[in-house]
């Protein structure tokens, strides 16, 4: 392969312009640089140099149809004639949120935003707004967003994190108003002993734990049985909000996300990127008692573009579809075979590779860790290997998200999973 000149051309054009050329942080790191894309259909994307590409990124997340699916585009230009916006309600509106009630477990009321990012900062006001109290609890890794109150501790060295019994809350980026660092406390995950002494200590001053259900955002690390229950408990038993941050796991792993794969139900949680196939919504649901604090405006959440006619059309469509093709049966089905045959191809290379994910969702990476359970196991992961691999792949027209995350969708088959495994075997056998 390796055209990508009309690529380069245009990102260098587009560098004169956009800020880095692109409009997201995370387009900027593709190999050899940022590509343009022409067309999506199904499982696969076609760039400006002709270029075609089976597609497990699905765009981070939100394509678990595939692309263009043609009932999510029929659904969305028919509820566009009718208007875009009306600043007030309408009847799909509601029966989406009707939907969302009789699919999610914690989902007693909700309100709709545009990005995960916004409703994870809404879920965490909210329960600052219920508790009166400041800080919350977060986990190293995770990523709820790039808003100020929760870039911290997603990322950072070794030396940067500090020790695991009390880590440094490592911010993202520079902009932060340094005091927001001191009203949150970072732990590593899935260690629920140490959460439990920091929480027994701290409770009086803890308005929320937020997680995600899988950890997905560094490696795709599922809870250790019991930890998810144990926060839970704790919180319980101290009268601190439990925020579930379902963007990735939500209406991936099931109609009822991660609360409802575990049997684990938060108080609140945040819906985004697949309960749409790409259009801008997200959801904050939860329980009734703390969401009566938007209703009565005590705690404040808006927003002019919130549900939209199109972005409510495509959510109905996407659920419509997960709902008519059993699609969940599918993504877990190809998830495992993809996870297998990944993992066999690492084990008979010469490279040390680990397969950790749900199936819908998996990593690969390059460690000679044989299980990960927390972001400070994959600092040890070899970027650089990764990095090969990836590009390796795209190559061979596999195009894949850079940090080794890899999304299964509606639209893949078992020829697509034959293919990703037998590529991958080709590429690490090409690898130093
Ligand atoms: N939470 C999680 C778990 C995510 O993975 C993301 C996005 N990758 C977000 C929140 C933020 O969502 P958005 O990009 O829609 O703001």
């Amino acid at each position: 392969m390796s055209n990508y000149q009309q690529s380069k051309q245009l990102h260098e054009r587009a560098s004169q312009v956009l800020a880095g050329g692109v409009s997201s942080e995370f387009r900027k790191f593709n190999q050899p640089h940022p590509l343009f894309y022409e067309r999506g259909e199904g499982n696969r994307i076609w760039d400006v140099d002709g270029n075609e590409f089976l597609d497990f990124t699905l765009s981070q997340g939100p394509l678990i149809l595939g692309h263009s699916h043609p009932h999510v585009l029929e659904r969305v230009t028919e509820y566009s004639k009718a208007g875009q916006i009306f600043a007030g309600q309408h009847m799909l509106e509601l029966e989406l949120a009707e939907k969302l009630q009789s699919l999610i477990p914690c989902a007693e009321r909700m309100r709709f935003s545009l990005s995960g990012s916004e409703c994870d900062h809404a879920a965490i006001r909210l329960a600052r707004g219920y508790t009166g109290r400041q800080k919350f609890v977060r986990f190293e890794g995770h990523y709820h967003g790039w808003f100020d109150n929760a870039v911290w501790g997603n990322g950072g060295t070794k030396e940067q994190i500090g020790p695991r019994e009390n880590p440094t809350p490592v911010a993202w980026t520079k902009g932060l108003p340094d005091r927001i660092g001191e009203e949150m406390i970072v732990l590593p995950w899935n260690d629920l002993e140490l959460l439990e002494k920091t929480i027994a200590e701290h409770h009086e001053e803890i308005c929320a734990i937020i997680t995600e259900g899988v950890m997905c955002n560094n490696g795709c690390i599922p809870p250790e049985p019991g930890f998810l229950e144990g926060i839970r408990a704790l919180c319980d038993r101290y009268n601190i909000l439990f925020i579930l941050d379902e963007v990735i796991t939500g209406f991936r792993l099931g109609m009822g996300g991660a609360q409802q794969y575990f049997g684990v139900i938060p108080d609140l949680a945040v819906f985004g990127k697949a309960m749409a196939s790409g259009y801008p919504i997200s959801a904050l649901v939860g329980r009734q008692k703390y969401m009566q604090l938007l209703t009565d405006g005590v705690v404040i959440h808006a927003g002019t573009m919130n549900s939209g006619n199109p972005c409510i059309a495509a959510a109905m469509a996407t659920i419509e579809v997960l709902e008519r093709d059993n699609t969940h049966e599918k993504l877990f089905r190809l998830g495992k075979r993809l996870i297998e045959g990944l993992q066999a191809a690492g084990n008979a290379s010469k490279h040390k590779v680990l397969v950790q994910g749900m199936g819908p969702m998996l990593n690969v990476a390059f460690t000679d860790a044989e299980k990960v359970t927390d972001y400070r196991g994959t600092l040890d992961f070899d970027k650089a290997k990764n990095g090969a691999f990836i590009f390796g792949m795209q190559e061979r027209g596999i195009r894949l998200i850079g940090r080794g995350l890899w999304y299964v969708s509606n639209a893949h088959t078992d020829a697509d999973i034959d293919r990703a495994i037998a590529t991958a075997t080709e590429v690490l056998a090409e690898m130093e």
